[in-house]
């Protein structure tokens, strides 16, 4: 989930705006086009119908937190197209709409793309406005034409062309074929001659003082492409939005003009003289907007039923009541971990069967070409038999897990899970975005880190961030899994013992939820205090799924590209245990005398020196913990076999785990050290080392205080 391929710039505040301006021509002669829109009117999937690409598509808000590049051509010319992150306004509220902002505004595209949500255009009207105000060199795209039609909506797009004074197209993304138009207004508008752009009917005493204004800002440096006309410029520097007022100024290269900043102060002056302060201006402005898109809107929309009588209304008083509500988020998480479960037996055994197969062959080949033994037992019980674990035990989970969490994605849940966690969150002095963050986090917890860009306070978005390792990523579900499989159901599996199975997992994953909470709650309380925000989250309209793009989409983007890093990573890990376990130490291996000198910190939290020696070699990725442990075992000699969970758990058990230990590792798995490709991502979103090692620290203190208090506990009995 959240940032895919084709990402060109980061849109953290932290990060350097400027790389999120970066473009990759394929030829100097291709013309830029922006697509710009509110969040999930359709741009995602626009995108992808043009450029071919398959950047992520959800049905939820916040999705997209960067800009991503593809190309496209059409019959006239080749184009470089940039999917921006959705943005209501370009009085930027959140980074996001900041990194939208910034690439109309100064992105220098030759033409912005704007698509609109037919089924609610006057509120996307305001955005539409906002660009027209920059530039004339805008195509409006009216999307989701189908689900106003089902609203009973009738749309006037000629008319609405008219009153815009720029070409207006109709489409329904999903369809690809009704793009044409689309391809061909671009066509036309990024060659077309300069226009003035749009004026809004602003009080006259505040246009005059930014008519005044300016006239002393330069021409635009690179004429012919989208670049903010001077009154508008004008206009935000008369407002309040300091990070805006730098990247203009710099822009103008006026960054350090004194003369300018004394006529900047007078212009100032007089407009709060005016009625028109800094903090003021934005209401007068957004006021002015907000009537025109409403007569627009009366113009060109007619029809339409009553919300009340909506069939999404009532499935939500149902879906975000507040007991309701609750029961069916639980249920839907143990129906969706029971179907992994369940599901995901059978072709686990066949698969496992099948590589171990491979691996006799394999022996046999190395036998045969007579090459070494050693070089036979690295390639075989050290590379293979790792990788044929990892592939076996979490491709099947994640080939049912993904789909079923996609399409609940597809379909529009998650907003509303996100707005049923939105008590509990503000409880916590944070907000109910950090529920969606935290839902990122179950994909994989880098992805979570970044996703945390939709939360506009600084302080709010530090707390998601420090907390979202705490529900496991889907490098840490499969061993879950497997643990409660081996040692609490019985690893073989059936009907019943996946319903208990998946019951435990849900188990498993509040404790994580609850934790998030208590943690939140106390970083509220100590080092990150401060009131909950109010915040706005658009509840979409349930969609039907796209069952077989959401087959693809999890499939290709999500499993087997996690399927890709645990392998890629476990090759050599396997690689450098087998050389650990083969390097002489004393008495034993390297990998024993490691081992051993955990032993007596790992035996304090009820586990053993191989495991915490395995979490430590897994910090690259929580994939391949157990395939070390695995390997840290055989090279200990007491099994040669291991074909499937039933010989896994007889290994460990002939290790010395007992079901304690298996409660402890499940425990520490859950809560430790983010992976490190997650730790990279925390410090390049906080931008602090001290940060990165509070996330570091908190999970792994948690985790090890309740596999010492639980071990403990169960020792008295
Ligand atoms: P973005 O946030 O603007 O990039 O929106 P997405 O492209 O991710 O689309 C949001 C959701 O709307 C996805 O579930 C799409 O499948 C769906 N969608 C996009 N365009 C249409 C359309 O024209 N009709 C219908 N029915 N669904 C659409």
């Amino acid at each position: 989930m959240g940032l895919t391929k084709g990402s060109v710039g980061g849109g953290a505040r932290s990060s350097s705006q400027d790389k999120a301006l970066t473009l990759k021509k394929r030829q100097p002669e291709d013309k830029v086009v922006a697509l710009a829109g509110n969040p999930n009117v359709g741009k995602s999937t626009i995108f992808n119908a043009l450029t071919g690409m398959r950047q992520h598509t959800g049905n939820w808000p916040g999705k997209t937190v960067a800009n991503a590049q593809g190309y496209y051509s059409s019959q006239a010319r080749s184009y470089v197209l940039v999917d921006i992150p959705g943005a209501y306004s370009l009085l930027a509220h959140s980074a996001e709409e900041e990194v939208a902002r910034d690439f109309i505004c100064f992105g220098q595209a030759d033409a912005v793309v704007v698509v609109c949500n037919a089924a609610c255009l006057e509120r996307n009207l305001n955005l539409v406005l906002q660009t027209l105000e920059i530039t004339r060199r805008v195509v409006v795209c009216v999307n989701l034409l189908d689900e106003a039609a089902g609203r009973g909506l009738k749309l006037d797009l000629p008319r609405l062309s008219q009153l815009l004074g720029v070409p207006v197209v109709g489409t329904v993304a999903s369809k690809p074929q009704t793009l044409e138009a689309l391809k061909q207004a671009v066509d036309e508008m990024s060659v077309a001659e300069e226009r003035l752009p749009l004026q809004l009917p602003y009080p006259e005493e505040l246009q005059a003082i930014v008519a005044q204004l300016a006239a002393e800002l330069p021409e635009p440096r690179t004429p012919g492409v989208v670049w903010p006309n001077r009154c508008w410029l004008a206009l935000q520097l008369l407002g309040d939005d300091e990070s805006l007022h730098k990247r203009i100024l710099s822009q103008l290269g006026l960054t350090g003009n004194e003369q300018f900043a004394e006529r900047l102060a007078a212009a100032r002056q007089a407009a709060a003289a005016a009625g028109f302060a800094p903090d003021q201006l934005a209401d007068v402005l957004v006021g002015v907007l907000m009537r025109r898109a409403e007569e627009l809107a009366a113009q060109v929309v007619s029809g339409g039923r009553n919300i009340y009588s909506c069939l999404d209304y009532k499935i939500d008083r149902v879906l975000t009541s507040r007991l309701g509500g609750y029961a069916l988020m639980l249920a839907l998480l143990a129906l969706v971990f029971w179907l992994t479960l369940y599901g995901a037996n059978y072709p686990s055994e066949l698969l496992s069967n099948g590589l171990f197969w491979v691996q006799g062959r394999l022996e046999q080949l190395l036998a045969w070409l007579r090459a070494p033994l050693w070089l036979t037992d690295l390639l075989t019980q050290g590379v293979w038999r790792t990788v044929s674990w990892v592939v076996a035990v979490m491709l099947p989970p994640m080939a049912i897990f993904f789909p079923l969490f996609t399409l609940l994605e597809d379909v529009g849940y998650l907003p509303r899970v996100a707005y049923n966690l939105d008590r509990p969150f503000r409880a916590c002095r944070s907000c109910g975005k950090q529920a969606l963050t935290m839902m990122m986090g179950f994909g994989c917890n880098a992805a979570g880190v970044i996703g945390c860009r939709i939360i506009d306070s600084p302080r709010e978005r530090l707390l998601a961030i420090l907390t979202n390792n705490f529900v496991p990523c889907n490098g840490r579900f499969p061993t879950l899994i497997a643990l409660i499989s081996m040692f609490f159901v019985g690893a073989a599996g059936g009907f019943g013992a996946s319903w208990l199975a998946a019951l435990l997992l849900v188990a498993v994953v509040l404790l994580g939820v609850g934790l998030t909470f208590g943690v939140t709650r106390l970083l509220s309380q100590t080092v990150l205090q401060g009131q909950a925000s109010s915040f706005a989250l658009e509840l979409p309209s349930y969609r039907r799924p796209r069952v077989c793009s959401v087959l693809v989409h999890s499939v290709f983007d999500r499993t087997l590209f996690v399927l890709g890093r645990a392998v890629a990573v476990a090759a050599p890990t396997g690689l450098l245990i087998w050389l650990l376990a083969n390097l002489p130490w004393g008495d034993g291996s390297l990998l024993a005398g490691l081992a051993a000198a955990l032993q007596p910190v790992a035996q304090i939290f009820g586990l053993d020196g191989v495991i915490l020696l395995a979490f430590i070699l897994g910090l690259p990725a929580n994939e391949i913990i157990v395939p070390v442990m695995v390997m840290c075992y055989l090279q200990a000699g007491s099994l040669t076999e291991l074909s499937s969970l039933p010989a896994l758990r007889e290994l460990f058990v002939a290790n010395g785990w007992t079901w304690q230990t298996a409660l402890c590792v499940l425990l520490f798995m859950l809560l430790h050290w983010p992976c490190s490709t997650t730790l990279l991502t925390i410090k390049q979103e906080t931008g602090s080392w001290r940060w990165t090692a509070l996330a570091f620290a908190l999970p792994t203190v948690c985790g090890l205080g309740l596999c010492f208090v639980v071990s403990h506990l169960l020792a008295l009995f």
